[in-house]
């Protein structure tokens, strides 16, 4: 099977296989919490990978 890599980061849930955007903390089609997801401890927010902070809140993410 061929993986396609592009510039945009995205997932691929565990469970069903949907390619979901790195922001989502759950899948669209499944609901299972996508392996990998950053969730803000302070907010809650699912937060991109590559993000050093919240960009709802701004806490830092260590
Ligand atoms: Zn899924
Ligand atoms: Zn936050």
């Amino acid at each position: 099977m061929e993986r396609q890599i592009s510039g945009a980061s995205s997932v691929v849930c565990s469970s069903c296989g949907a390619v979901l955007s790195s922001e989502h903390l759950y899948c669209d089609q499944c609901g299972k919490r996508v392996e990998g997801a950053v969730e803000c401890p302070a907010c809650q927010s699912a937060i991109p990978r590559d993000s050093q902070f919240c960009d709802q809140c701004g806490v830092a993410l260590t």
